[in-house]
């Protein structure tokens, strides 16, 4: 059996498992239920599986200072407070921590703003062995509100439920439900979003987002899945959640940078990553000229929009490309000309990114006869080593593009790796299938130690 533990009427304690490392308590044994100071509470998850998220502030004098919690609801109650009026409280679980020892105890939520002390400890949650010597106080140890202003490491990181939000077109693609299956697996809640049915109203005082007649809740995390085809709306939404201190897994202004080949293009070969050359063009007469900047033919000449790999066309020759680019000239649309790359002999390297790490690789090729390797052009998926080069090369595009999560595209030269593209919605099914990875648990893990559990009012002020 465990030591005796005596407590005073108030109590430094703590509630690691909300990420509450100090609290200053009032220990009542008058009262039965536990409570902690809680605003903004609001429920989510399902009946199944009900989850409350809310936020406390643990120092009295320091509202700057603001610890977002979510735990499991156990019980709804009515608990009459000591000034006799009842109220309809969430009840969750949680450990306390005092002097060195740990159990668990049931906590009721409420708005004790106008109390002294943030959490009061009820005779419910006194364990064997625990007493109270109602004429002391501070028998055990003192905590320091200090705790709350340590950077978060990721041994320190709270595994708290996340109620995190897919932004998608198609809630129900391979993506989607693998990241909806790893998510729920590691005790988040996760609502899909269709990105074009959200609408906002654009104040500074309270952004929201609108969706299906009502204001979004709080998120944790924002996925945005946004195709090429919303990318300009999209970029709107998340945006606008940017601007409700949501965290985004990629944020608007690097997803529409890597979006705009043009853009990306000129932003990678300002870092020297290596990349086929390429010349951009919309109506020059010169054909000669462009075709001369990338080396002559053979070339790869691509439509802006294209993906998928519909808009690249190979000219062997140069009268074949000059036909092309003549064309798509008349076409009045954006184009760009690059170095056809023999030697990546109809392959190319996707490297999966997360959080500055390459979490899957894979290769894919063409189908005979074809250089195009997209799967929607018949391509075939392997799992793939990539030289320490091609890693470093991978990791450093998203790096210099600003994307926590990234498929980057390689293609393997004489010269080293070379920069096709930059993905921000990279899909999950080909990479998870050819690696036999659960890239989507790494993406989840990702967010768990990248949602910040203390906001500070005052930072977001300066
Ligand atoms: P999309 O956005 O339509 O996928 P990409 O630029 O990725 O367009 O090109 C599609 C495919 O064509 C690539 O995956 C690659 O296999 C092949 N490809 C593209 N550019 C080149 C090039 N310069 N040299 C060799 N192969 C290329
Ligand atoms: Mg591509």
């Amino acid at each position: 059996m465990s030591d005796n533990l005596s407590l005073g009427w108030e109590e430094w304690v703590g509630l690691p498992g909300l990420a509450l490392p100090a609290i200053k308590a009032k220990v009542d044994t008058g009262a039965r239920t536990s409570a902690l100071h809680a605003v903004a509470v609001e429920p989510f998850g399902t009946e199944k599986n009900p989850q409350v998220r809310f936020i406390m502030h643990p120092d009295p004098a320091d509202p700057s200072i603001e610890v977002i919690c979510s735990a499991k609801v156990i019980d709804r109650r009515n608990v009459t407070s000591s000034n006799g009026t009842a109220e309809l409280r969430y009840v969750i679980a949680s450990d306390i921590h005092v002097g060195g020892r740990s159990w668990p105890i049931e906590i009721s939520l409420t708005n004790r703003e106008t109390m002294g002390y943030r959490m009061l400890l009820g005779r419910s949650a006194l364990t064997e062995g625990v007493s109270v010597v109602p004429g002391e106080s501070f028998q055990q140890p003192l905590l320091d509100y200090a705790a709350y202003k340590k950077r978060r490491t990721k041994k320190t990181t709270t595994k708290r439920p996340l109620r995190i939000g897919i932004l998608t077109q198609a809630p129900n693609n391979y993506s989607n439900r693998r990241m909806i299956e790893a998510a729920e697996a590691r005790g988040h809640v996760v609502d899909c979003i269709h990105t074009s049915r959200c609408y906002m109203s654009i104040n500074a005082h309270k952004p929201e987002v609108h969706y299906d007649g009502k204001a979004l809740p709080r998120y944790d995390a924002v996925i945005p899945r946004v195709g090429s085809s919303m990318t300009f709306y999209g970029m709107a939404v998340v945006r606008q959640f940017e601007a409700m201190g949501v965290y985004c897994l990629n944020k608007a202004g690097p997803i529409g940078q890597s979006r705009d080949k043009l853009l990306a293009h000129q932003v990678l070969a300002a870092h020297r990553l290596g990349m086929p050359t390429t010349a951009f063009a919309k109506s020059s007469h010169d054909t000669k000229g462009i075709l001369d900047l990338v080396g002559g033919a053979p070339v790869v000449v691509k439509l802006l929009e294209s993906t998928q790999g519909k808009g690249v066309v190979l000219a062997d020759t140069r009268k074949a490309a000059s036909a092309l680019v003549d064309a798509f000239r008349g076409l009045n649309a954006h184009f760009l000309v690059q170095e056809f790359v023999k030697e990546a002999g109809g392959s190319d390297l996707r490297c999966f990114v997360v959080g500055g790490k390459v979490v899957g690789a894979m290769m894919r090729t063409a189908q005979a006869g074809e250089f195009r390797s997209n799967v929607h052009q018949g391509g075939t998926v392997k799992k793939v080593r990539l030289t320490k080069e091609e890693r470093r090369t991978a990791i450093k595009a998203a790096r210099i593009l600003k994307l926590n999560v990234a498929g980057v595209d390689i293609l393997r030269s004489d010269t080293g790796p070379k920069i096709l593209e930059v993905n921000s919605s990279p899909g999950l099914q080909g990479i998870e299938d050819a690696t036999d990875k659960d890239i989507a648990g790494a993406i989840i893990e990702y967010i768990e130690t990248s949602v910040p559990n203390i906001l500070r009012a005052s930072a977001a002020r300066a």
